[in-house]
């Protein structure tokens, strides 16, 4: 892709700092990776919180790095977004989870992370379109996670982008919710369908009030405006049920499934390839 060449790395001091140079020399593993095709999209399940059935998945891309073994997306996204190389590297995941998810049932949605380096390319919309038709995804099975660090610049340019993206049928989940800022005005700004509680939250509920309170309420509010709500990082039957009784929708975390490679989610959830 033309857009892997816009580095934002071109000249450094004699006095390259040690970390710099790391950055430089996994940039460099990184553009050979993408290359080469190093990545694995891993897929994690949720699930409906009160009967527990399957309702999708979500990626998450890892690195099979040829020497460091499987590296997780917080060693290498930030990085990816920096040097513009998200933008290729996110155009292989989409085309991936398309390509994956077409030979599931039609009941397992999947979900796709973006950062907002990757909302920024006018681009964005034609990869996503293509991909789907490419693949014959069904455009409801397929959600888009953003968080509302995307929303807070060029509002007038994400509000027709997601018009569009909600006009092929495509819903959008608004991710980490409660960790940024400006949450009131984003949810009732944009048209979200389902609203990702952060998973500190719910490591919280059971040493603070506040977190039942918090969750709490943002149910009450999802509710009114028509939103779903699912919690992040549930570890535990305790929190499971603390959950459910707040009224959560869906629930995500380790206690249900881990992110995994496609073959084993295939097996976890009794998913016979189609092909
Ligand atoms: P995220 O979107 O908030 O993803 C949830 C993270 O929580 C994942 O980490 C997941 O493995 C982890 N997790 C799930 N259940 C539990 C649990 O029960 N307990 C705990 N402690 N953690 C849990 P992961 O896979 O390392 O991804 C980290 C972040 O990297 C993601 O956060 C997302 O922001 C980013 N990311 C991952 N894949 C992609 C991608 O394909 N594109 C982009 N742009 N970003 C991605
Ligand atoms: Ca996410
Ligand atoms: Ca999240
Ligand atoms: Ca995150």
């Amino acid at each position: 892709s033309k857009s892997a060449g816009r580095s934002c790395y071109t000249m450094y001091d004699d006095a390259m700092s040690a970390e710099l140079e790391a950055r430089n020399t996994l940039e460099g593993d990184l553009r050979d990776a993408i290359a080469q095709c190093q990545f694995e999209v891993h897929y994690q399940p949720f699930y409906d919180a009160e009967t527990r059935e399957r309702r999708g998945v979500e990626a998450l891309v890892r690195w099979r790095h040829p020497v460091k073994g499987l590296v997780p997306p917080d060693k290498f996204i930030p990085l990816a977004e920096s040097t513009g190389l998200i933008v290729p590297l996110g155009e292989w995941i989409i085309g991936r989870v398309c390509d994956d998810a077409t030979a599931w049932p039609d009941d397992v949605k999947v979900a796709v992370n973006l950062s907002p380096v990757q909302f920024k390319q006018s681009e964005l919309f034609d990869v996503i379109q293509s991909a789907l038709a490419r693949s014959g995804l069904d455009p409801k099975r397929l959600e888009i996670e953003i968080t509302e660090s995307v929303l807070l610049e060029r509002a007038a340019e994400n509000e027709s982008f997601i018009d569009r993206l909600k006009g092929l049928g495509i819903s959008l989940a608004l991710d980490d919710f409660g960790t940024g800022y400006s949450s009131l005005r984003s949810l009732t700004a944009f048209p979200f369908n389902k609203i990702k509680i952060d998973k500190s939250f719910v490591a919280n509920l059971s040493v603070r009030d506040e977190s039942a309170a918090v969750i709490s309420s943002v149910v009450t509010l999802a509710r009114g405006l028509g939103i779903q709500i699912t919690a992040e990082g549930v570890e535990t039957e305790e929190q499971l049920a603390q959950l459910r009784a707040l009224g959560v929708n869906f629930a995500q975390g380790y206690l249900l499934g881990r992110p995994m490679p496609v073959e084993q989610l295939e097996q976890h959830l009794d998913i016979a390839r189609a092909s």
